[in-house]
């Protein structure tokens, strides 16, 4: 500036040699003085841009503190979550448990009670002979030798069944008291369990309030934050590990499709073998060779059940949000929502590529695919957890928990299917809805 200055004026000095003394005094001043107010009016930008920037970092500094925060809580969330889902499986066991007990309970007094009437007979028929003389008497009866012995190998059989019976009313006596005692046990457990789960949905309930306290603190609306926008830290490693999942995918899919050949050729052989032995037998009738039992992974309460199709739904759940629908923005996924929160499982077999916590997402979780020699990409985001963070899963395989973590307004699960890898345009994005019996 000062240089620019110092060459306006020498600019003006020789120009001004042409002038009388007064005319260049005056065009000199002129110049000085819009010299002035081009100086002022740039400072007055400068300061208007300096302004602007630190309103800007100042916006940054409040997204990113926000951002902070929504992690922390969305991690505490998360851990009450879990915590909640174990504490819900004990109350179940212990109830179970609780049943079971009052059932043995249940067929111990009636035994009991049967026994009662039983030793109330035995006492009676021997008051009424005389009481315990009666076995003496019977012994004393007999006629000859063997006949004591048959009358006192009797009368041993009545005495021990005697006091058998008396035992076993005991040991059920005893039995009884102990179950009881557990009874009371157990339901103090159950009872204290049930207190701390009234304490760990409070807590949920306050950090929920609290996470969407602060969600209200983000510069960006609803639909602008449901556009995922994803950190450029988060796409390259995205798109690094994925190359990987990609390659393990096909593998497992030609490992796949050569068990099955294996399997149906072993199950060709045998059934061949089975008819030869048929034919051999002259069995009457044939029935077809069964194909073998297929093992699948093991559900959990409320997983969805596979409808067929090369996908499975992820969740159970309704749809509140479609493919492509969004006033504003392209929603690249579908929405399925649940008031509790479910288990989510593997649309289909696949490799996991990136298990992870996103600041946008939330917990999200990338599988790739290959199905029929098409690679395919699955996206779950907003998990409460995840139970997988790499390997194979899979179809149906519980992969974590349907949860509000990340940018997301209440819970639901985001799902998305790219037909190819997924790519930071997400342009092999396809409807879901095209691919899975619903
Ligand atoms: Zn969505």
């Amino acid at each position: 500036m000062k240089k620019r200055s110092y060459a306006a004026l020498a600019l003006a000095a020789s120009i001004g040699f042409s002038f009388t003394g007064e005319a260049f005094a005056k065009n000199l001043s002129d110049l000085q003085q819009r010299q002035q107010q081009i100086q002022s009016q740039k400072s007055g930008l400068e300061s208007t841009i300096t302004e602007k920037e630190q309103q800007i970092s100042e916006l940054q500094k409040k997204q990113d503190s926000v951002t902070a925060e929504i992690r922390q809580l969305d991690g505490e969330i998360t851990k009450i979550e879990s915590q909640t889902r174990i504490k819900e499986k004990e109350i179940t066991e212990t109830e179970a448990e609780i049943n079971e007990l009052h059932r043995e309970i249940e067929e111990l007094k009636t035994r009991i009670a049967e026994r009662t009437v039983v030793l109330e007979e035995r006492a009676r028929s021997i008051q009424q002979s005389g009481g315990s003389a009666s076995y003496i008497d019977v012994l004393l009866g007999a006629e000859s030798f063997s006949d004591f012995i048959n009358r006192a190998t009797a009368v041993t059989a009545l005495v021990n069944a005697d006091k058998e019976i008396l035992q076993d009313q005991e040991n059920d006596k005893k039995q009884l008291e102990a179950k009881e005692q557990k009874v009371t046990t157990q339901l103090a457990s159950l009872n204290e369990m049930l207190a701390d789960l009234k304490k760990m949905q409070q807590d949920l309930s306050e950090k929920r309030l609290a996470k969407n306290k602060v969600m209200k603190g983000l510069v960006a609306d609803e639909h602008e934050a449901h556009e995922q926008r994803l950190s450029l830290e988060e796409e390259k490693s995205l798109l690094s590990s994925q190359e990987a999942s990609i390659k393990q995918a096909i593998k497992a899919e030609q490992e796949r499709i050569a068990e099955q050949k294996r399997l149906a050729e072993e199950a060709k052989k045998k059934a061949e073998q089975a008819a030869a032995a048929r034919a051999l037998a002259k069995a009457k009738s044939s029935s077809p060779a069964k194909e073998p039992a297929s093992s699948g992974p093991v559900r959990s309460d409320n997983a969805p059940a596979d409808a067929g199709g090369l996908f499975m739904r992820p969740a159970q759940g309704t749809f509140t949000s479609g493919f492509g629908m969004r006033d504003l923005g392209d929603h690249k996924g579908v929405d399925i929502a649940n008031s509790v929160s479910v288990p989510i499982v593997a649309a289909a077999d696949g490799v996991v590529s990136r298990s992870y916590y996103s600041d946008t997402y939330g917990n999200a979780i990338f599988i790739s695919h290959s199905i029929n020699g098409q690679v395919y990409t699955t996206v779950y985001a907003h998990l409460s957890e995840r139970l997988v963070n790499g390997g194979s899963v899979s179809k149906g395989e519980t992969i974590g928990y349907m949860g509000n973590t990340g940018r997301s307004y209440g819970q639901h699960l985001h799902f998305e299917i790219h037909k190819g890898p997924w790519t930071i345009g997400k342009e092999n994005a396809v409807n879901p809805a095209a691919y899975i019996n619903f």
